[in-house]
């Protein structure tokens, strides 16, 4: 706060660091203070005042002239205002400074005055005639030049003429000052109303020639004046309009006085330059607010625009108004700006929080009512940027306005960004888990379900979801405000999770087709295995009957191979056309019938395994014996008589029998003596076949030529150890069956 003294008039006033509410305002404010300091409450003022919203429907007035000549008496009659008036008895002088009221006048007349009409009094600007310097005259002359619209000249009757007075040296800085403030831009420069008020007109000279006089010393002093170059043929009349009034003297004729001052205070109204009109209208009716005289400050910036100008001035630097106007401008817009973007804040910092909460958490949620949000925050900011920033210097607003729309659009953009990130996000999980559910329930009602009319509906569900959602939060008139790319994004994610999904898919038809291989190679190849213990019919392969003969034992592998081979055949097809039905590729069914091939393998070596242990083996070795010991040719079980062969027949069944065991030891197929072509039917590795489609499966001897195991060792199911244990216990068992067929015939004998 300035430490000036503060000044007190009529005790209303408020001045300069008075720090003051709207009550002390009750008859107006000291704009500029004796040390001429500005006055920073004026703002609040005008806010007290109610001006500050009236855009350019406000008007300013100043007045100038010799001091003691009535100004602030005419004034506070006009205006009905409270400005220091000296008093009668102590003739002391009011203080220096500019003071500013508002119209207090009550507009109840049909002439109406304007609204909103800000009246300056300037005192202590004539200079010369306290014999002070005349650097107060001229700075507050441009000071109100650079504001006022119309400049009312408060003179005497008989100074009128006199042109070597002391008014018209004030005149003199007026046009000098004027000059120098629209020097740089003489075509935009707007023009002033000069309104000339006569006082103490005794009515002997008429006014048309007080008017006619005034006007000659005006161009006499114009004359004088050194112009700057390109502007020394300017006329007074390219700057100023001039106005004429006379006023009765106050003291000797009060009331004449108070009717003329009421008479005048009704041109101030608004209006415009109609010259048919002027003919017709007596001159002193013709109202004194023309559109050219404003100075187009819009009424919010001109407490500002009214510092910058001062300070200019004090600071003895070069007053250039259109500098100063877009520095208002570039003030008042970042002012606006800034207020916009708090009701702005209010709504959409909720909005970014939540997002940014979502995004923490690593759910990111789409937020309902973004866009409507976002949209309407976005028009309310803008517009009312328009609205209070556009009456400011063209330039300046558009780029301000560019800039707001950035700063709005910067953050609307990454809240769009990421609501379409959050629905992108949730849409993708969403479809992943509601087709595995559609699929889990499908399951449950058996294996028929179609996976891609599952894939495909839920598909179109998640694509209308997001569009859906995108739409809604688009801004309208943001060209940024599209998601086609987003959605292509969405749409190939959705692709990726449905292949994803689809392989995930292909794993499930392929457990339950190899569960389905598997049980009938269990079956199938047991029987193949059964059938080794139906040597001569009884009890082998009841189920068949067929009988056993060294010719079938000997096709024993070549039958697996070709159960094997069929089967899987089978399964082949079965997998295919289910892989088909959900749109698999054909990249992806190879891989498929690749894996499912060498895992049925594993499926035939598993059960041979299990087949060809020792108490399996030995078993079926024991029942292949016997069949061909106990049973004759026709299959009659044998009574053994003392005179049987027994010896004969024991030693050919059994070397029959051991015959079985190399047989059994080695997979080969009868018609080549080689290994089955494992290596060939499984074929090459597909093209496309990835690491994690390998990861499962187990290495195949001839197969897989880097795990160092031949064909003829995965095809090797007895190793030669085994075999000749097979061998000894086999023989033993033989044995013991023929010990027991010697000893029953010869208890049969005995009987
Ligand atoms: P300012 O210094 O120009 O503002 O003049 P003031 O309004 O303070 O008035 C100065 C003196 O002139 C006061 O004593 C007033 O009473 C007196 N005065 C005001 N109006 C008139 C007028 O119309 N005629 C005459 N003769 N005196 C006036
Ligand atoms: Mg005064």
């Amino acid at each position: 706060m300035q430490s000036s003294p503060s000044v007190v008039m009529n005790g209303h006033f408020a001045s300069v660091g008075d720090k003051s509410t709207g009550k002390h305002y009750e008859h107006g404010i000291q704009v500029i203070d004796e040390n001429k300091e500005f006055n920073q409450q004026l703002s609040s003022y005008l806010d007290a005042e109610k001006v500050t919203k009236s855009g350019f429907k406000y008007h300013l007035i100043s007045v100038f002239g010799s001091q003691s000549t009535g100004k602030s008496t005419l004034l506070n009659h006009l205006f009905k205002t409270s400005f220091g008036v000296m008093s009668e008895n102590e003739r002391r002088q009011t203080t220096k400074g500019i003071w500013m009221s508002k119209n207090k006048r009550e507009n109840n007349n049909d002439k109406a005055m304007a609204d909103n009409i800000l009246v300056m009094d300037v005192e202590g600007t004539d200079g010369r005639e306290r014999g002070e310097d005349q650097d107060f005259e001229r700075k507050s002359a441009l000071f109100a030049l650079a504001t006022s619209e119309v400049l009312l000249v408060n003179i005497w009757e008989h100074q009128v003429g006199l042109y070597q007075g002391a008014n018209m040296g004030l005149l003199k800085t007026v046009f000098e000052v004027n000059l120098q403030l629209f020097l740089k831009d003489s075509k935009s420069a707007p023009r002033s109303l000069l309104f000339f008020v006569i006082r103490d007109h005794i009515g002997n000279t008429p006014l048309v020639n007080l008017k006619n006089t005034l006007l000659q010393d005006m161009s006499r002093i114009w004359s004088t004046l050194a112009k700057p170059k390109g502007l020394e043929n300017s006329k007074i009349e390219d700057y100023f309009d001039f106005a004429f009034a006379a006023l009765p003297h106050k003291i000797l004729q009060p009331e004449k006085f108070v009717e003329e001052v009421e008479k005048l205070s009704t041109r101030f109204r608004e209006g415009y330059k109609d010259p048919k009109l002027a003919e017709v209208m007596d001159e002193g009716d013709q109202a004194v607010f023309l559109p050219e005289y404003h100075r187009r400050i819009p009424a919010d910036g001109f407490s500002p625009y009214a510092e910058g100008i001062w300070d200019q001035i004090v600071n003895n630097k070069d007053l250039d108004l259109p500098t100063q106007q877009e520095l208002l401008a570039q003030f008042r817009c970042d002012e606006i700006s800034r207020e916009v973007l708090v009701v702005f804040d209010e709504l959409i910092t909720p909005l970014e929080d939540k997002q940014a909460e979502g995004v923490r958490s690593g759910t990111p949620l789409t937020i309902s009512g973004l866009g409507q949000t976002m949209n309407s925050a976005r028009v309310a900011a803008l517009k009312n940027f328009e609205t209070e920033a556009s009456r400011y210097h063209k330039g300046v607003y558009a780029r301000k306005s560019k800039e707001l729309v950035g700063k709005i659009d910067a953050r609307l953009k990454a809240l769009f960004a990421g609501q379409l990130s959050a629905a992108h996000k949730s849409g993708v999980h969403e479809f992943s888990e509601s087709v595995s559910a559609a699929v889990k329930s499908g399951q449950k009602k058996g294996s028929n379900y179609d996976f891609a009319q599952i894939v495909d509906s839920q598909k179109k569900l998640a694509l209308e979801k997001f569009e859906k959602e995108a739409k809604a939060s688009v801004v309208d008139g943001a060209s940024w405000s599209n998601y086609s790319q987003e959605l292509n994004l969405y749409k190939k994610d959705l692709d990726d999770v449905s292949a994803r999904l689809r392989k995930e898919e292909m794993r499930r038809l392929a457990t339950r087709v190899e569960r389905w291989v598997r049980s009938r190679l269990n079956e199938s190849v047991g029987l193949e295995f059964n059938k080794l213990g139906s040597g001569r019919g009884g009890s082998g392969a009841p189920e068949t009957g067929e009988r056993h003969t060294a010719a079938t034992e000997k096709e024993l592998w070549d039958r697996i191979w070709k159960v094997f081979t069929d089967t899987v055949s089978d399964a082949e097809t079965r997998f295919t056309e289910r892989a088909r039905s959900f749109d698999a590729s054909p990249d992806e069914v190879e891989v498929g019938l690749w894996r499912l091939r060498r895992k049925s393998w594993g499926c035939l070596r598993a059960k041979l395994d299990e087949e060809t242990m020792e108490g399996n083996i030995l078993l079926k070795l024991r029942e292949n014996f016997e069949d061909k010991f106990r049973y004759d040719d026709t299959g009659v079980p044998r009574i053994w008589r003392p005179t049987d062969d027994i010896e004969g027949i024991y030693t050919r069944a059994r070397e029959s029998t051991l015959t079985l065991i190399p047989l059994l030891a080695r997979f080969r197929l009868s018609s080549t003596s080689a290994p089955p072509p494992l290596d060939a039917w499984i074929g090459a590795p597909p093209a496309t076949v990835t690491a994690a489609d390998e990861e499962d499966l187990a290495p195949i001897g001839g197969v897989d030529e880097e795990e160092g195991k031949s064909l003829e060792e995965e095809m090797t199911v007895l190793t030669d150890s085994k075999q000749a244990d097979l061998g000894v216990r086999f023989k033993k068992t033989a044995d013991g069956v023929y010990v027991e067929a010697k000893r029953s015939a010869i208890g049969a004998v005995a009987q």
